[in-house]
Parts: structure tokens; C-alpha cells; sequence
């Protein structure tokens, strides 16, 4: 009997991760190659939450709608990997009020459900949130853990037959004999590995665009860096959202026994190793705190930066910049074989997996439908290292 087709996938951050899964349900063969540990990249810095939508829902309508159906699936999929307290959107002044009917409207047309609280009964639900605040919208935000998110679409793909290599840096890519070559990074000397595949996925988040440069190939994409602050307690039990068109430092999302507060957004050209800005730690807390005055009595723990893969879009910058996502089939530079993903969020990792799996079945010319819509994911337990 023949084989099933191969692919390989560039990257274990939740695209890669969520591919993976996606591949080895519909039969493929698959190795995940990462350069370092599994979401070692932008998707283990973020701010882990799971997006309602809503905070998109007046400027970027298709990501709103992306957002709230992947937000359904993942709550049946991956039970056990979220924490499901809902949010809050808070108007704390009178351009807050402003904003309130656009803001519910949009949220109706793109079918995130809203409840609205009086400021009494939002500071029974959290009593730290700023007393003068003027009203609340509630929403179906959540919080996931992105680490273990990983491991469980991981674990999922494994337990049919998936390989993922981890510290095994793809070094280079030749579309024309469908080959990737990689080392592994952990061993003192090896020689460079090839691998000859059906189909590669370039999974590699805001690296995307280097690693299509291996193959001569471009992914349009424009890294954003984002910092955050990482506080010692948790100040709310819902992910916590000032009521404004999206901006910086606009939201809090519990984590564990800490709150992350975030982000901010600038255009970086290298997406690694990317130093905070200090006066952003003074412009994040200055927004935190018209939510919850109490950030500024915690400890920071700890200040972290990551970069967004945001596709690139002629004239758009900063939070102008879509957050939806493409997976390109590089057929019109001589790689039918070859996608890259571009953009999107953690939150919508398994719907640019199954658009990317879609596309690939399509050019092997097989038919296996996309399952991760109704398949629950491994526990994040049953992850075992190679
Ligand atoms: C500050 C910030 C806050 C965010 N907050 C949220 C949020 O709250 N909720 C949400 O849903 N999304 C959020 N996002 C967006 C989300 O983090 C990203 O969209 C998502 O993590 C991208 O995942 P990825 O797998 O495509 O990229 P990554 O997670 O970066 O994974 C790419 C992987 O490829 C590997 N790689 C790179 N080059 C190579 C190579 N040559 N060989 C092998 N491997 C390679 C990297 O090591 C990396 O592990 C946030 C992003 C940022 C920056």
C-alpha cells in the first residue's frame, strides 16, 4: 500500500501545533521541526487571552467573527486547557460612554453575545476594578494556558503517529526538490538532516518571512512587538477590557495566581530577542490603572516583549493592521507545495490550520475533511518529549 503523503512543519508555536493536529486526523504523515522548545516563540509570550472577539468587533469585523466561533469550538474541544470567566468591557469615563453603542452594536453583528451591568453589580463581580467606573459590558473572553495549548494539539497529532523534533532549526528550504534541511541543536556536532516532503508548512510566526527567504520565497509579513507586564497577584477573575477603540495597555487577563497587562505596538524588522522599551512599562500601568487603581500596590514581576506575525498590508501600521490571517501557496513563485501562514492569533490557530490543511489536500488532489472542529484534544498530560 502507498504511503500516506508527508508533510512537514515548520514550527511548534500554536499554527504548528494546531496543524499538526489537524494533518495527522486527516491521515497525513507529519514531522514538526522547531528550533528551540515547543511555544517558544510568540505564542509562549502572549498575553493568553482567549479572544470573545469583541475587542475587534468595530474595527476588524471578519477577525471578531473569526474569534468568537474558534472561542466556541475551543471551549468543546480543550475543556481542560482554558479558564472560562468570561470578561468585562469597562468605561471609565465619558469617551468610554461614547463608545458603548457602536461598541454593542458591533458586537451583535458579529453574533458575541453582551450583557450589560450596572457599575454596582460589575464591582460585586470585581471588587478591585475602579469604583468610579460608569458601566459594564459582559462578554465570552477567557483564558487560556499557551503553553499547554501546544502540548495538547501536540499530544492530539502524536497519538496519530506525528513526529515533532524539537531544537532542530530548519536551515534550508528547496521548493523544487521539496526538501528541507535542518540541525539539531541540542547535539555537539551533527550534519545537517534532509528531508524530502509532499507538502512544507512554514509555521515559523513572525520569523515566516526568513524562513521563506530559505527558499527563495517571500511571506508578506510585518512583524508588531508587544510588551507586557507580568504583576504578583491576580487583581481580577475575568480578563479585564477598558471600553475604547483597541489601544495600549487596554486590558488585564488573569494567569494562574498572576494578571498580565498589555500590550503595546510597534513595527520591529527583527522579531527575536526584543528589549522592552522602558517608558512603555509607565504607559502600560497609566492605562491598567484606569481599570483597576490596585495594579500600582503589586510587585511587577517581570517585563517581556514578543512580536505579532501580522500579515502585511500597503499603508496599514500598528493597531491599523488586520489581525486576520492568510495561508499563501507559494504557486506563483514556483512552489505549489510550499504555504506559509501568515497573521492571526493564538486564539484562532485551529481555523488557519484547517484553511492550510484545505489548501495542501487540494494540491495532493485527496479528500479527508477537516475533524478538528468536533475532536477533543489530548490532555496537555498525555504530551511525552522525544
Ligand atoms: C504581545 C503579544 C500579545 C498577544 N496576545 C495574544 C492573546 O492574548 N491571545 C491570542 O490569541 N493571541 C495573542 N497574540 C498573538 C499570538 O501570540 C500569535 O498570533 C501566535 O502566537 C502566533 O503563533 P505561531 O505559531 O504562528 O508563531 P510562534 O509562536 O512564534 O511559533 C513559530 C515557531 O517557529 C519556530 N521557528 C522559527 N524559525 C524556525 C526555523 N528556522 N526552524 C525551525 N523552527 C523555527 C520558532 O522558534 C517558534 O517556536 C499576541 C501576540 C503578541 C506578540
Amino acid at each position: 500500500m502507498k504511503d500516506a503523503p508527508l508533510a512537514v512543519v515548520i514550527g511548534a508555536g500554536s499554527t504548528g501545533a494546531a496543524l499538526a493536529h489537524d494533518l495527522a486526523l486527516r491521515g497525513l504523515r507529519v514531522i514538526v521541526l522547531e528550533r528551540a522548545g515547543i511555544a517558544s516563540g510568540s505564542t509562549g509570550h502572549n498575553q493568553a487571552q482567549l479572544h470573545s472577539g469583541a475587542r475587534y468587533a468595530v474595527v476588524d469585523q471578519n477577525s471578531a467573527k473569526e474569534c468568537i466561533q474558534e472561542n466556541w469550538i475551543l471551549r468543546q474541544i480543550l475543556p481542560q486547557g482554558l479558564e472560562l470567566n468570561d470578561g468585562l468591557f469597562v468605561a471609565v469615563d465619558e469617551a468610554g460612554l461614547a463608545y458603548r453603542p457602536r461598541f454593542l452594536q458591533a458586537c451583535t453583528e458579529c453574533a458575541i453575545p453582551w450583557r450589560e451591568l450596572s457599575a454596582a453589580q460589575a464591582l460585586q463581580m470585581e471588587p478591585l476594578l475602579n469604583p468610579g467606573l460608569i458601566t459594564a459590558v459582559q462578554i465570552p473572553d477567557g483564558v487560556f494556558d499557551p503553553y499547554r495549548l501546544c502540548l495538547s494539539f501536540l499530544a492530539s497529532a502524536c497519538q496519530r503517529g506525528a513526529q515533532v523534533h524539537t531544537f532542530c532549526e530548519v536551515i534550508g528550504l528547496d521548493p523544487a526538490l521539496m526538501q528541507v534541511t535542518y540541525c539539531q541543536r541540542r547535539a555537539l556536532q551533527t550534519a545537517p538532516v534532509r528531508l524530502r516532503a509532499d507538502v512544507i508548512f512554514n509555521a515559523a510566526g513572525p520569523w515566516v518571512g526568513q524562513v521563506a527567504a530559505l527558499g527563495g520565497l517571500l511571506a508578506p509579513v510585518s512583524p508588531s512587538a508587544g510588551a507586557m507586564l507580568t504583576i504578583d497577584r491576580r487583581v481580577s477573575q475575568r480578563v479585564l477590557n477598558l471600553l475604547a477603540p483597541p489601544g495600549d495597555g487596554d486590558i488585564i487577563v488573569p494567569q494562574r495566581t498572576t494578571s498580565i497587562l498589555g500590550t503595546t505596538s510597534w513595527e520591529v524588522s527583527q522579531p527575536g530577542d526584543i528589549p522592552v522599551p522602558p517608558e512603555h512599562i509607565e504607559s502600560i500601568y497609566r492605562v491598567a490603572e484606569q481599570l483597576v487603581p490596585a495594579v500600582r500596590q503589586a510587585h511587577m514581576r517581570g517585563a517581556m516583549a514578543a512580536a505579532r506575525p501580522l500579515l502585511a498590508v500597503e499603508g496599514a501600521q500598528g493597531r491599523s493592521v488586520t489581525r486576520a490571517f492568510a495561508c499563501y501557496q507559494h504557486s506563483s513563485q514556483g512552489a505549489p507545495g510550499v504555504f506559509s501562514l501568515v497573521g492571526g492569533k493564538t486564539s484562532t490557530a485551529r481555523l488557519m490550520a484547517e484553511q492550510a490543511a484545505d489548501l495542501a489536500c487540494a494540491y495532493l488532489g485527496i479528500t479527508p475533511t477537516c475533524q478538528t472542529r468536533t475532536t477533543p484534544l489530548a490532555s496537555y498530560r498525555k504530551w511525552v518529549s522525544a
